[in-house]
C-alpha cells in the first residue's frame, strides 16, 4: 500500500519538528521561501502550499498569479543551529494551479536537463567546491580588511574563522549533507567546504541548504561570510569548483573514455555564454583574472596552472574538474546549463581541443592567438551577450527563465556600467 501523501509531515510532526521551511531559488537564485507549523505542512507534499506569484521576483505572469510550492522530495534538512532542532528545511519546486511544473521553477529545468541525460544513457555525478570568505564586522558592518594572516590548509588557533568552519562541518553532517572535508583556503580568511558526490539534483538542494550554513553558523559568532566571488582586490577570490564524474549506463552503448571526451568537448564549446550563468555577478569578472588560480580561458588540462577543465585522472575514469563557477551562482541553473553543454557534446560526438600543457600565463598575447585560445568573458556585459545568443543556454533555461534572467541581469549590469568608480577618481583627477 503507497503512503499518504501528507506522511513526511506526520513524520516530522512525531520527530519533533514545529516548523518547515519551504525554500526555493528565484530567478536570480536568492534563497526564497515560507515557513509552516507543522501541522499545515501536509500540503507541502499533497496538493501544494498556496503562494502568490505575482509577488515572486520573476513570476510576474498575469494569468499565473496563483503558484504552488510543493516539497520537492522526501529529504528533509533539520537545520541545527535552530534552538532544539524544531525547524526543517526542504527544497521545494514552484507548480500552476493545476499542479503542472511552473515554466519558470529553477529546479524544473536542472530535472529536464537530466531527464536528457537519462534519454542519452549517461549519469552524472557531482561535488562541490566552495570557498567563501569570513570576515570580522564593525560597528555591524563587514570589514573587508581581514583580521589574520592565515593561509592555505592553515591549522591555526589564532584563525578567528576556523571554529566557525568547523562548526558548519558539523551543522552540514548533522542535516545529512555529507562534507568530504573543510579547510583554510589560500588568502586569509578564505576558507573551503567541500561536499561529497551527489546526483544533480540532489546536490543542487545540497548547495541551497549549504550557503545557509555558511550564513546562518557565521551570523551567530557575529562574523560576516560571503560567498562574493572576489570581496578584495589583489589576492584569491572564491570559487565554486563543480567536480563531476559521468559514466554510461549499462548497455547504453557508449565507451566510458567517449563519454568524457565529448562531455568535456561539449563544456569547452559552450564555455562563453555558460559563464553569464555560472558566474552571475558584475563582481564574478573580477575572480577570472591572472594570478589567483582562477581560469581566464579556454583550456583544459591534467596539471596545468588553472586551466578552466581539468581531467583529474584518465579519461577511463570519467572525473572532470570545471572550474569557473562561483559560490554566487544558481544552484540549479547552473547545473541545469553544464548538463545541458556535456549533452550536447555527447550528441554531436564532439572532441576536445588537445590540453595545454604550460602555464597559460607565461605565453605571450602572440602565442595565445596563435594557438586559438579563447578568454572567458571579460565582464557580465560580455558574458550576457554571448549568452544573449546562445541557444543552448535558451534551451537549457527555457524561454521564459531565460527572457527573465537575461533582463534582471542586463539591468545590473547597466546600473553598474554608468557608475563612477573611486579608483578613476584616484586615477585621474589628479591628472586630467
Ligand atoms: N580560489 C581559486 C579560484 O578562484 C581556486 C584555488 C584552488 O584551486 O585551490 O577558483
Ligand atoms: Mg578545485
Amino acid at each position: 500500500e503507497p503512503a499518504p501523501p501528507d506522511e513526511p509531515a506526520r513524520r516530522l510532526a512525531q520527530q519533533g519538528i514545529q516548523l518547515v521551511q519551504l525554500v526555493y531559488a528565484d530567478v536570480l537564485g536568492v534563497q526564497k521561501g515560507l515557513t509552516l507549523p507543522v501541522q499545515q505542512a501536509a500540503a507541502a507534499w499533497d496538493g501544494g502550499v498556496r503562494v502568490d506569484g505575482a509577488s515572486l521576483e520573476g513570476f510576474m505572469r498575469v494569468e499565473e498569479r496563483e503558484m504552488r510550492l510543493r516539497a520537492g522530495g522526501e529529504q528533509v534538512f533539520v537545520l541545527p543551529w535552530e534552538p532544539g532542532g524544531r525547524v526543517a528545511m526542504v527544497p521545494a519546486g514552484i507548480y500552476t494551479r493545476d499542479g503542472r511544473p511552473f515554466d519558470g521553477c529553477p529546479r524544473e529545468r536542472l530535472q529536464a536537463a537530466v531527464r536528457r541525460l537519462d534519454g542519452l544513457g549517461v549519469a552524472v555525478e557531482l561535488a562541490f567546491e566552495m570557498e567563501f570568505y569570513l570576515l570580522r564586522r564593525r560597528r555591524g558592518r563587514p570589514e573587508v580588511r581581514v583580521p589574520d594572516r592565515t593561509g592555505y590548509l592553515d591549522l591555526s588557533v589564532r584563525d578567528a574563522g576556523e571554529p566557525v568552519r568547523q562548526e558548519i562541518a558539523l551543522a552540514l553532517e548533522g542535516m545529512g549533507i555529507v562534507v568530504e572535508s573543510v579547510h583554510h583556503a589560500v588568502a586569509p580568511a578564505q576558507h573551503e567546504i567541500d561536499l561529497g558526490w551527489q546526483p544533480p539534483l540532489a546536490a543542487a538542494d545540497h548547495l541551497l541548504i549549504a550557503r545557509r550554513a555558511v550564513y546562518a553558523v557565521a551570523e551567530r559568532h557575529g562574523m560576516h561570510a560571503t560567498l562574493l566571488p572576489k570581496p578584495r582586490a589583489g589576492t584569491h577570490g572564491s570559487g565554486l569548483h563543480v567536480r563531476m564524474r559521468v559514466r554510461p549506463a549499462p548497455g547504453s552503448g557508449w565507451s566510458r573514455a567517449a563519454v568524457t571526451r565529448h562531455w568535456l568537448a561539449g563544456l569547452l564549446h559552450h564555455a562563453r555564454p555558460l559563464c553569464a550563468v555560472t558566474n552571475p555577478l558584475v563582481n564574478s569578472y573580477k575572480r577570472l583574472v591572472p594570478g589567483f588560480e582562477a581560469p581566464v580561458y579556454v583550456v583544459w588540462g591534467r596539471d596545468t596552472h588553472a586551466p578552466l577543465a581539468r581531467l583529474v585522472a584518465g579519461w577511463e575514469a570519467g572525473e572532470l574538474e570545471w572550474r569557473a563557477p562561483d559560490p554566487c551562482c544558481h544552484p540549479y541553473l547552473a547545473l541545469a546549463v553544464l548538463l545541458r553543454a556535456g549533452a550536447d557534446g555527447l550528441e554531436r560526438r564532439l572532441e576536445p581541443p588537445p590540453p595545454l600543457e604550460e602555464n597559460v600565463f607565461e605565453l605571450d598575447p602572440a602565442e595565445i592567438a596563435a594557438r586559438g585560445l579563447e578568454p572567458l568573458p571579460g565582464s557580465l556585459g560580455e558574458a550576457l551577450d554571448d549568452m544573449r545568443l546562445s541557444g543552448l543556454v535558451r534551451e537549457a533555461l527555457g524561454d521564459y527563465l531565460f527572457s527573465r534572467y537575461l533582463e534582471a541581469k542586463r539591468t545590473e549590469w547597466d546600473i553598474y556600467r554608468v557608475q563612477v568608480h573611486q579608483w578613476e577618481l584616484d586615477q585621474y583627477l589628479p591628472i586630467f
